[in-house]
């Protein structure tokens, strides 16, 4: 397992954004307040503290640090940079849409295929400096239980 050197953070996000979905992930957040409080299992070993964030739009939820890779869903080009445009121009109130230069097929941001991953979410649990990069079996398997799916995209900070 990957052993953190820099502070890392894990961002515990929603895959269906749903109401339904966003109250499940509040249900997490208390549960892993509960363990981290009562000095229980925590995931990722162990982290500094945790906080809960909700908003009307999704947010992106992405480690900006070292550089990432997004691929066309369709043709797996490299469309790194009409990605970071479309989302640019997305948060300037345009459309959840970006189109592959190279295959001209259109598709949600969400769907970029992100290396590192990323996830557009409207609801997250952020674990701040965890020690381990991963959420580890028993809470993953928790997660599963109470939320059906999820995504924990890690963000390299400071
Ligand atoms: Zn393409």
């Amino acid at each position: 397992m990957p052993l953190v050197r820099n502070r890392l953070d894990c961002c515990i996000c929603i895959e269906e954004q749903t109401q339904d979905a966003v109250c499940a992930l509040l249900d997490v957040f208390g549960s892993i307040q509960n363990a981290h409080r009562n000095e229980l299992v925590i995931p990722c070993a162990s982290f500094h503290s945790c906080s809960f964030e909700q908003s009307e739009r999704p947010r992106l939820y992405a480690n900006h640090q070292g550089g990432y890779r997004v691929r066309c869903p369709f043709c797996s080009h490299n469309i790194a940079s009409e990605f970071s445009k479309s989302v640019h121009k997305w948060r300037n109130g345009g459309d959840f849409l970006m189109t592959c230069s190279t295959c001209k097929e259109r598709f949600p941001l969400s769907n970029a295929q992100g290396s590192p991953p990323f996830a557009f979410s409207r609801a997250a649990i952020i674990l701040h400096d965890v020690e381990l990069a991963e959420v580890g079996d028993c809470w993953h398997a928790r997660f599963i239980e109470e939320m059906g799916s999820y995504q924990a995209i890690f963000r390299r900070v400071g």
